[in-house]
């Protein structure tokens, strides 16, 4: 698939009638009926266009397209979302073993069953063995109901050692000898910058999924430019800096950052990652048509000082609240207290709103990594380099999540 040149949001919203419904300003008022009849007027005039409405980049050296908005299926229920997003022109899929139980692979198998080639398709899992990430990957082909992934990931690593760990390697290796995967990369939340410099020093890897967003710092940027300067592609996973969005309107009944300009925060983030051109794409949970359009009505515009606005107001009412996964509490609880891992489940509940998604991540530490241990602890002795409040943010996980 060729690049396509780009089209202003403002000239594709005019062409169709799914741009018509995307203003910028969140549908809440328009029910899903309404939402799916007019989408199947307008499917046949995306049929036309849709190539010309997206904005694709090549996946550092792998030879393919991707559309710079990609489908990350980890909370989508609703397999005719993905559909829609494939007929839109959108061709980049991000699942894993473990989201939603295992049913995510199967509803990306399911919808991808009789257009196999026309997405580039990643899976991941968290296993560590050579032995385990093999029989987890055979699982995932079984799910997926396709005998090769396109890049395969060893997923979440939260070290440079992890990066070129000769278990992982190998199994990566052999999956590849074995054509079950194209291509091999690697997810990491926590220690990125450390991570990728090992990543391009083994010369092994193909792709990486980072959390990238408005919030990250100089040295995961500079990485980052790294990365993609060797020919590594660049995913960009947690785009919209914990979203954050409906938390904050219910909570801030003032709030009227959505007023500005035409684009919600979401949008704005996405926008601002998009408009790094060391990603070569962006894997935002879609979990409704709603959302889909939203991000799908960004491609080919411009990051502006008026989202740059919107972004800081965003940023200024939701600092206290966002974890950057920076990973420098990691192990400094006495009591062993997983902090970073629950403050990601936290954001999960509270910022994606997702709360089933919160508890089965906390129900899957073990006992001993709990926040119970923060009721009794009379002082925290854990600072936290961006000034969060973990006792209260460890405090309110156990009692939402636990
Ligand atoms: S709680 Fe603070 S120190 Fe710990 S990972 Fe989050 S931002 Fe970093
Ligand atoms: S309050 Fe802080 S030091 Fe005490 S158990 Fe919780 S995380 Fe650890």
């Amino acid at each position: 698939m060729k690049a396509k040149k780009n089209i202003g949001r403002r000239e594709f919203i005019k062409n169709s009638i799914f741009g018509a419904l995307s203003g910028g300003v969140y549908l809440n008022s328009l029910n899903r009926t309404t939402i799916i009849k007019n989408f199947s007027i307008e499917k046949e005039s995306n049929k036309k266009n849709k190539e010309e409405n997206v904005e694709y980049r090549k996946l550092g050296n792998i030879d393919y397209n991707a559309s710079v908005v990609g489908f990350g299926a980890m909370l989508t229920n609703d397999p005719s979302v993905l559909e829609r997003a494939l007929d839109m022109g959108i061709n980049y899929i991000d699942t894993a073993r473990s989201y939603k139980g295992g049913n995510s692979e199967i509803m990306v198998g399911k919808v991808i069953k009789k257009r196999r080639k026309d997405v580039f398709l990643t899976t991941k899992n968290k296993q560590r063995s050579m032995r385990t990430i093999v029989n987890d990957a055979e699982e995932s082909l079984k799910a997926l109901g396709t005998d090769y992934i396109d890049c395969f990931l060893a997923h979440d690593l939260t070290s440079k050692e992890q990066a070129v760990n000769e278990d992982i390697m190998s199994a990566l290796e052999k999956l590849k000898k074995e054509g079950k995967a194209r291509y091999i990369g690697i997810s990491a939340h926590s220690s990125e910058a450390e991570i990728i410099d090992a990543m391009i020093n083994s010369k092994f890897y193909d792709l990486l999924t980072v959390k990238y967003n408005y919030r990250s710092d100089e040295k995961l940027i500079k990485a980052v430019e790294r990365a993609n300067k060797a020919g590594i592609a660049v995913v960009a996973m947690k785009v919209m800096g914990g979203k954050w969005w409906t938390y904050i309107i219910t909570w801030r009944r003032g709030y009227t950052g959505h007023k500005m300009e035409d684009l919600n925060p979401c949008q704005a983030a996405l926008k601002w990652v998009i408009n790094d051109k060391n990603i070569a794409t962006t894997i935002s949970s879609i979990t409704s048509f709603q959302q889909l359009d939203e991000n799908f009505s960004i491609m080919g515009s411009k990051f502006s000082w008026s989202d740059r606005k919107t972004l800081d107001k965003f940023a200024r009412l939701t600092d206290k609240l966002y974890c950057r996964m920076c990973g420098e509490c990691s192990g400094v609880c006495p009591e062993n207290v997983n902090i970073p891992d629950i403050m990601r489940f936290l954001m999960y509940a509270d910022g994606y709103g997702e709360l089933e998604l919160g508890r089965d991540s906390y129900k899957s530490l073990s006992f001993n990594e709990r926040a119970s241990k923060c009721i009794e602890c009379n002082h925290c002795v854990v600072p936290c380099v961006n000034k969060l409040n973990i006792k209260e943010r460890m405090l309110r996980a156990h009692s939402k999540l636990a």
